[in-house]
């Protein structure tokens, strides 16, 4: 009897061998990650206007509502034409402390201007405590084509108020052409 209960895990195996494999070989297979739910948290992103200007104002509000104390910003006022963001005043220094964050999100809620967000970017080790202190230059969003490195003047408007009337529909992705045929519509 424990003969014949022995050969039909045997089988189980065998079957199981030559059906499709479910896992994935991370990190040792280039591009095999896991699946990730769309509003998953992983590490912020400091999120820029199609001309390339940050949607950051310095306001600090994201350091009040973090419960970790995990965000530091200082703030600096812009100036005319040297821009760094389109509003009176930018973050000069932001960091964010990954070894207390706990990637809750208060932070990107608490942000009135949408220039925090959180990507699926999840390898978030390192080996000394100084590099798990993320600073402005590891969380600003790339260049994407069309938009041009700050300091320079506002192109999408004179105002600050321009960049978010010229906002495109809720899901449309926000680049240059976007916002001109949301304008023209
Ligand atoms: Fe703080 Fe939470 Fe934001 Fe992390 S995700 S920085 S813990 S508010
Ligand atoms: Fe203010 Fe948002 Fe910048 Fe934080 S990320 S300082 S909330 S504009």
């Amino acid at each position: 009897m424990g003969f014949l209960q022995n050969w039909a895990g045997f089988g189980v195996t065998f079957r199981t061998m030559f059906q499709k494999t479910f896992t994935e070989d991370y990190p040792h297979v280039k591009g095999a990650r896991p699946d990730f739910m769309p509003r998953f948290h992983g590490r912020h992103q400091l999120n820029r206007w199609p001309d390339g200007l940050e949607k950051c104002v310095g306001c600090e509000l994201c350091a009040w509502a973090c419960p970790a104390d995990a965000i530091y910003v200082e703030g600096a006022s812009n100036v005319d034409g040297e821009n760094i963001s389109p509003g009176e005043r930018y973050g000069r220094v932001y960091q964010i402390n990954y070894l207390r964050c706990i990637l809750c999100g208060m932070c990107i809620e608490a942000c009135p201007t949408r220039a925090l967000t959180m990507t699926h970017e999840f390898e978030l080790a390192d080996t000394t405590r100084a590099k798990m202190i993320y600073e402005k230059q590891d969380l600003l969003a790339p260049l994407l084509p069309g938009m041009e490195q700050p300091p320079h003047p506002r192109r999408l408007g004179d105002d600050e108020k321009d960049y978010f009337l010229g906002l495109p529909a809720t899901g449309t992705p926000d680049t240059l052409e976007n916002r001109k045929k949301s304008q023209s519509g």
